[in-house]
């Protein structure tokens, strides 16, 4: 109990730092138990992991919030939020609270499910780190005690029990996100990538800033033509614009707010918190923002709807390079989504190779086409809507190429929205007339990619000894093999790093030799949305600080590991 741990670590004051790892073990404090998992070795090491929980009794939140799924997500990232923010943990912890070095993870402008807080039938426990006191190699134990008898219990009581919380706050928390994931759910019968509400603020304060921009956003309002409007379950109405399914084309001047829109987009697979401006931006949850990634692996990747004919006589129904170019990469990219089930592909000028994208007719005309292995974009971007059911919308300032592929075409000046499709088609056909352009052919061109089976050696190699872990925000070490997920875009935390590099250590274990990477990450997913997040961990009553990745990533993470060899 409290004085067992009060008088442990008092006899610890001034010993050496290993000795803490006698805390290990269950503690009741008054209404709380506290559990010390794992004990760090030295100061320098990994803070140490341990767990405060409360019964759902005490906690006494109240239960038709968490009578469902997103209620729990909901409610626990209200809980982390206000832990965090108790610790002063937002911060990187050096907060006035006394609460030096503990620390829950800093969740961002996205709610996402998370090891952090869980919410079970019989209690609410926290997952919590702590970087134990010392003073050189010595264990501060007295200052230890004060840390884990005084100030956590008195964390745990500002942010886990409803007496404490702002009850109205935590109420409107679970009553947004289920409505977002609703009117997410009916994007799909309305037939619509992605819906934006009007009066969001999309422009973000900085570019290493995630929070809104200030008084000088000028607001979103959708143009009339595009206008839907839904009704969610809380009874609130949302209108705004609906970007329709097949191809949309944005077009604008130079810095008129076209790239801030689609990364809007692209963020808005995940739901957004009260206040980010972004909370009614809502996406389907498979579009893949696509782009070029010159340098990065590809293994046995199908890219020949884009690429063939290389000089080289490389297949390329099967690429792979250790080192691919810009458009090699983005086809690889685009492939790649595709086969983990994107819906929807997110593309921006500013990221793409040109060359994967068009091709302008002098070009046509001075180099033929049997001459030239690379397909553009353009002339697929059809196909791969009327063939296999995936819209695109693409961010394109500089060229009228897509004019006539599209199905809509939005304009974007000083920030503000107009549907041009009717002017742009207009243009395309009087150009048309002018130039000979043979139509796109493309009728077989996406069949279905073979079938790509990692070799389960590969993924066991003899070098990798520990667990994979993540370095920073977006990098994993797995063996000796750094996967590089810097241009993942849709990555947006840590935790979700973290995951994925668990999620690569579990899919090894299943790998089989006979399912394919598709199958493989689906088993996972079907575990995770069974099981919990915790499942990812092999310490399940502590996993660390994990959010959950989309399908997409985990495929995106497995597809970068330079190690990979296929059947
Ligand atoms: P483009 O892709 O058309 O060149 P960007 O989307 O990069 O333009 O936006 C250019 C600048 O305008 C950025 O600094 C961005 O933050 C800002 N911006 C974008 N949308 C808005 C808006 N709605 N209100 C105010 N500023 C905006
Ligand atoms: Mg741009």
């Amino acid at each position: 109990d409290q004085q067992t741990l009060q008088q442990t670590l008092t006899s610890l004051d001034g010993r050496g730092y290993a000795s803490y790892k006698q805390l290990h073990g269950r503690y009741d404090l008054g209404r709380f138990t506290l559990h010390v998992d794992k004990v760090q070795v030295d100061p320098y090491a990994p803070p140490s992991l341990i767990r405060i929980s409360v019964s759902r009794e005490d906690a006494a939140l109240p239960p038709e919030l968490l009578d469902d799924r997103l209620g729990r997500i909901a409610a626990s990232d209200f809980l982390t939020r206000a832990f965090a923010e108790a610790a002063g943990s937002g911060a990187g912890s050096s907060g006035h609270s006394g609460a030096e070095g503990i620390g829950i993870g800093r969740p961002g402008q996205q709610v996402l499910e998370r090891t952090s807080v869980v919410i079970t039938d019989e209690a609410i426990t926290a997952r919590l780190t702590v970087a134990l006191p010392a003073a050189g190699r010595k264990a501060l134990g007295r200052k230890a005690a004060r840390l884990l008898t005084e100030t956590l219990p008195r964390l745990a009581e500002d942010s886990l029990l409803h007496a404490s919380l702002d009850a109205e706050a935590l109420r409107a928390h679970v009553t947004l996100l289920r409505d977002q994931e609703d009117l997410r759910a009916q994007l799909s019968a309305a037939k619509l990538v992605s819906f934006a509400v009007d009066g969001s603020v999309l422009p973000r304060r900085a570019g290493d800033s995630d929070l809104p921009l200030g008084a000088d956003a000028v607001e979103f309002t959708s143009p009339e033509t595009l206008r839907r409007s839904f009704t969610l379950p809380s009874g609130r109405e949302v209108t705004g614009m609906g970007v329709p399914e097949g191809v949309t084309v944005i077009v604008g001047g130079g810095y008129h707010g076209k790239s801030t829109l689609l990364r809007a987009i692209e963020r808005g697979v995940y739901p957004h918190i009260a206040g980010d401006g972004r909370e009614w931006v809502i996406t389907g949850p498979t579009a893949v923002s696509i782009r070029a990634e010159d340098g990065r692996s590809a293994v046995g990747v199908d890219i020949s709807p884009f690429i063939s004919g290389l000089p080289s006589g490389a297949d390329t129904r099967s690429f792979s390079s250790t080192n691919a170019s810009g458009s090699t990469s983005q086809a690889t990219n685009l492939v790649e989504a595709v086969e983990a089930g994107a819906r929807a592909l997110l593309i921006d000028e500013d990221t793409s190779a040109t060359n994967f994208m068009i091709r302008d007719d002098r070009m046509r005309q001075l180099i033929p086409a049997d001459r030239e292995p690379i397909t553009p974009f353009v002339d697929r971007v059809r196909p791969l809507f009327t063939k296999r059911g995936v819209s695109t919308v693409l961010v394109a300032g500089g060229s009228g190429a897509f004019f006539e592929v599209a199905d809509q075409v939005i304009a974007l000046q000083d920030y503000q929205l107009r549907e041009v499709t009717a002017q742009a088609h207009r243009i395309a056909a009087d150009h048309q007339a002018t130039t000979s352009r043979p139509a796109a052919s493309g009728s077989a061109v996406f069949t279905a990619n073979p079938a790509r089976v990692p070799r389960r050696a590969s993924l066991h190699p003899a070098k990798k000894t520990k667990p994979a872990r993540s370095r920073g925000h977006r990098m994993i070490q797995y063996g000796r093999e750094d996967i590089d997920l810097t241009a993942v875009a849709q990555l947006v935390d840590p935790a979700q790093t973290e995951a994925l590099a668990k999620a690569l250590d579990r899919l090894a274990e299943q790998s089989d030799g006979e399912r394919d990477i598709p199958a493989l990450v689906a088993a996972l997913v079907e575990r995770l949305d069974a099981e919990g997040l915790d499942a990812l961990s092999s310490r399940p009553g502590h996993p660390g600080h994990l959010a959950r990745p989309r399908t997409h990533e985990i495929h995106a993470a497995i597809n970068r590991y330079r190690g990979l060899s296929l059947h």
